[in-house]
C-alpha cells in the first residue's frame, strides 16, 4: 500500500520538482530512489564555462558541487587528517599527491547530501587519476553515471580569457569582447570610475600553456569515458543559458 501511494505521489512532486530551484528533502528523497540519481564528471579545457555550468547543475539537481580546489583548502583549514598531510606536502613546495586528494574526495562523499549525487569539477586531470578515481568510487560504490565534455574553440577562449578587465574598487569583471561592454576601460558602476586591470595570469601566453597541458594529459580522458561509454559532449560556446540547456539535454533532464 505505502509503495502504491509512493509510486502515485512521485511523479507529480518530481514535475514540480524541476521547476523548483531549491529542492525539499523529502522530493530530493523521492527522485533519487525512483528517478535518477548523477553522478558526474565536468571535462573541458580552462576557460570553457564548467566552473559556471557545475553551479548551475548543483542549483537544478540539489547535489555538491565537488570541488578539488575548494575541498583541499577546506581540509587543510579544518586540520583532518588528510588536511595536515596536504599542508606537508604544500609547505615544502610539494604537490599534494593524488592519494590524498582521492582520499579527500572521499571522505566529502561519504557526507549526506552528495548521497543522491554530486558535480565533480577539477577532477580528474590525467589517466592516472581517472583511473584512481574508478576503483575508489567502485570501493564505496558510488561509480560515474555521466561524463560531459565542454567542447570549445580554444582561439576563442584565449581570446575571452585575454579580454577579462577587473574593476579594482568593486571586483566586477568585465569583458572587452562583450557585445555590451566593447572596448572597455573603466568600470560602469564606480564613481568615479577607476581604470579597469587585467590579471597578472589573463594573458594569452598563459593561456596557451594552460591549454597545452589540457592537451597532453587531459584529453587522453575523452577517449578513456568514451570506451566506457560514460561521456557525453556538448557544444561549450555561446550565452552560458544557451550551454545549460545543452548540457541539460546533454544529461537527460528537462529544462
Ligand atoms: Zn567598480
Amino acid at each position: 500500500m505505502l509503495r502504491l501511494l509512493q509510486w502515485v505521489e512521485v511523479p507529480t512532486a518530481f514535475k514540480d520538482n524541476l521547476k523548483l530551484k531549491q529542492t525539499s528533502a523529502f522530493d530530493r528523497l523521492a527522485r533519487a530512489r525512483y528517478l535518477w540519481r548523477m553522478r558526474i564528471v565536468l571535462l573541458g579545457a580552462p576557460g570553457s564555462g564548467k566552473g559556471t555550468q557545475a553551479q548551475r547543475l548543483v542549483t537544478r539537481l540539489g547535489v555538491p558541487q565537488i570541488s578539488t580546489g575548494d575541498l583541499l583548502r577546506s581540509a587543510v583549514a579544518r586540520g583532518t587528517g588528510y588536511g595536515l598531510r596536504a599542508k606537508a606536502a604544500m609547505e615544502i613546495g610539494q604537490l599534494v599527491v593524488d592519494e590524498i586528494v582521492l582520499g579527500i574526495i572521499r571522505e566529502r562523499l561519504a557526507e549526506s547530501d552528495a548521497a543522491l549525487g554530486y558535480v565533480l569539477d577539477g577532477f580528474p586531470r590525467n589517466l592516472a587519476q581517472a583511473e584512481a578515481l574508478a576503483s575508489m568510487l567502485a570501493s564505496i560504490k558510488q561509480p560515474l553515471d555521466a561524463v560531459v565534455l565542454f567542447e570549445v574553440d580554444y582561439g576563442e577562449i584565449a581570446r575571452r580569457i585575454a579580454g577579462r578587465r577587473t574593476c579594482p574598487k568593486c571586483g566586477t569583471i568585465y569583458n572587452v569582447h562583450d557585445a555590451a561592454t566593447p572596448g572597455i576601460t573603466h568600470c560602469k558602476t564606480c564613481v568615479p570610475p577607476p581604470l579597469l586591470t587585467q590579471r597578472p595570469d589573463d594573458n594569452e601566453q598563459t593561456v596557451t600553456k594552460r591549454l597545452a597541458v589540457y592537451d597532453e594529459q587531459t584529453k587522453p580522458l575523452i577517449a578513456h569515458y568514451r570506451a566506457q561509454g560514460l561521456l557525453r559532449t556538448i557544444n561549450a560556446q555561446g550565452s552560458v543559458d544557451d550551454v545549460t540547456a545543452r548540457l541539460l539535454q546533454a544529461l537527460k533532464i528537462k529544462g
